[in-house]
């Protein structure tokens, strides 16, 4: 059985045309949330840290947690968009201190540095990569290599480790999670204006593993490849995580049947009978010094208006030049790559058994970026049935015409894109499949083209509307991860409230 879903896209789409009922009820707020995700469930939660009670969350989709959500089938549950945390940066106070409430973090050792519950700790095998025609451990093209190659490997994580470390003039890290507590420094900056691949020639770096290697990175957290990504981005997804919060479990990453959905509950309890599902904004205006939100209220055809002191937009950019005024101007440089995930259950999944099925499991030279072992947490191993899911990210030079391309293409056209891939490292792939689960995010995530990340676009839409509606969503970075997200809710909530004091 094959099944296509994806988010609502064309509910979203009906933003452009406007064709919504008036609204015929009214509601009133301090603060109103526009977006579910994981940006706007963190502002939920740092408004309740402040004491404050009085809010509305308001998300199109009926579920909450956006790009951290999961399904669900007989076997197992799945991630439907992100679907791990790396273990975060021990200067991260507040990520760690979320993650010790959620008992993810369990105690701290002698070193003080935090303990992680190893349940939800990648459990072994960990990661493998099908390479010249069998599985080894890790990611990294190791074995067949030449020397040659691998002295490059070599150089170039020497190279990056020096990067991780490395501070500018202001005392900052060059590279740092989130994003905007990273160094001024210029020369490091100048890197966002040429594309990964430009600084792999101009390092002399030519073997094909390495190359390979870091497009599949790129790919893999910002769904362009190494020819469309600014280096400044390629680099940081080396650099930017610190690997400084255990001293044993360096690369490890914190990861969950259904993925970041489970931080997605986590934060959910904070918009507990404060979350409107099924609702979708589509209009704000300021009227004396007031926000009037419309919105279309999916599941009875009707809308509601509500009035709002202070509006966070925790939505992407895309969205929301179709719901303020003046906003197109600086959204066109936002890109966005879509993104296919299929998740497969499937009876066996033999392989030549070089290394065995691990959490992580990527294929040298495919089209896609693997496929995670989604029970591969669970304790139940011993399951008739696998579930697996499988990633692809539609990179290329121009997004807007793959996105169009991608809406016109019928599910069997996707079912024999995944088998195809995945074929490379399972031949039988096809005849052991029992069920397949499509899943198209038209604008998955936001992509850092050269020039975005410090470009002027970026800094505009920052800023807030007279100090009644702010802006906070990972678009806003232009990296999409949880951390992002997560800083976002908490940094948009802070500012309010600090403006509000300086003003009273
Ligand atoms: C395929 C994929 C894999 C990923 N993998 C990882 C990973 O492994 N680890 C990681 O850290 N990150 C990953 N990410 C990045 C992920 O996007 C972020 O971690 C995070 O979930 C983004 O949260 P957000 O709130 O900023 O945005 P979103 O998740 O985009 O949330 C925005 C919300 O606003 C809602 N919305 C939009 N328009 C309206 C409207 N008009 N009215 C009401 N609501 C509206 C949307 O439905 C959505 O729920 C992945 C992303 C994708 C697409």
């Amino acid at each position: 059985m094959i099944r296509l879903s994806g988010t609502k896209h064309l509910l979203g789409h009906k933003l452009w045309i406007k064709d919504f009922p008036e609204p015929t009820s009214q509601k009133r707020t301090s603060f109103l949330i526009v977006g579910g995700g994981i940006s706007g469930l963190s502002a939920a939660r740092q408004l309740t840290k402040k004491g404050i009670s009085d809010f509305i969350l308001v998300e199109l989709e009926s579920h909450l947690g956006g790009n951290s959500s999961n399904g669900e089938n007989q076997y197992s549950k799945y991630p439907l968009g992100a679907h791990y945390l790396p273990l975060p940066n021990f200067h991260d106070k507040e990520l760690l201190n979320f993650l010790e409430e959620e008992k993810i973090i369990v105690g701290y050792d002698a070193n003080k540095l935090p303990v992680f519950d190893e349940l939800q700790l990648t459990f072994a095998p960990n990661e493998r990569l099908f390479y010249k025609n069998s599985w080894q451990e890790g990611v990294v093209p190791k074995e067949g290599n030449t020397i040659e190659q691998d002295l490059e490997l070599k150089a170039f994580f020497k190279q990056m480790d020096a990067f991780r470390i490395a501070k500018g003039k202001d005392g900052k890290f060059l590279f740092d999670i989130p994003l905007y507590l990273s160094s001024a420094d210029q020369n490091t900056r100048n890197l966002d204006k040429i594309t990964m691949k430009e600084w792999f020639g101009k390092n002399n770096f030519k073997s094909e593993p390495l190359y390979n290697y870091i497009d599949y990175c790129c790919k893999d957290d910002f769904g362009l490849g190494i020819e469309y990504v600014s280096a400044w981005a390629g680099i940081h997804y080396f650099a930017g995580r610190k690997q400084d919060a255990t001293s044993d479990k360096k690369d490890s990453v914190l990861t969950w049947p259904e993925g970041n959905a489970r931080l997605a509950t986590h934060l959910r309890k904070y918009s507990k009978d404060k979350a409107l599902k099924n609702h979708l904004v589509y209009d704000l205006k300021i009227k004396d010094k007031k926000i009037i939100a419309k919105i279309f209220d999916n599941s009875k055809k009707t809308s509601v208006e509500i009035i709002a002191d202070k509006v966070i937009m925790a939505t992407p950019q895309f969205v929301n030049q179709y719901i303020i005024k003046n906003r197109k101007q600086f959204t066109t440089d936002f890109h966005y790559t879509p993104w296919l995930l299929a998740t497969l259950v499937v009876s066996d999944l033999s392989d030549n058994f070089s290394f065995p099925l691990s959490w992580d499991n990527v294929i040298y030279g495919s089209k896609g970026l693997g496929y995670v072992y989604d029970q591969h947490q669970s304790l139940n191993q011993i399951q008739n049935k696998k579930v697996i899911t499988y990633y692809y990210s539609f990179s290329g030079p121009d997004l807007k015409k793959i996105r169009k391309e991608i809406y016109k293409k019928k599910t069997e056209y996707w079912k024999q894109m995944v088998f195809d891939d995945l074929r490379i490292a399972h031949p039988d792939i096809e005849s052991v499949t029992e069920e397949m689960n499509v899943f198209v995010l038209g604008h998955g995530m936001i992509s850092p083209v050269p020039g975005f990340i410090f470009g002027e676009s970026k800094k505009q839409a920052s800023k807030n509307i007279e100090k009644l509606v702010y802006f906070a969503h990972t678009d806003l970075s232009g990296i999409s991860v949880f951390e992002e997200a997560f800083h976002h809710g908490i940094n948009v909530i802070n500012q309010i409230l600090h403006e509000t004091a300086l003003d009273s």
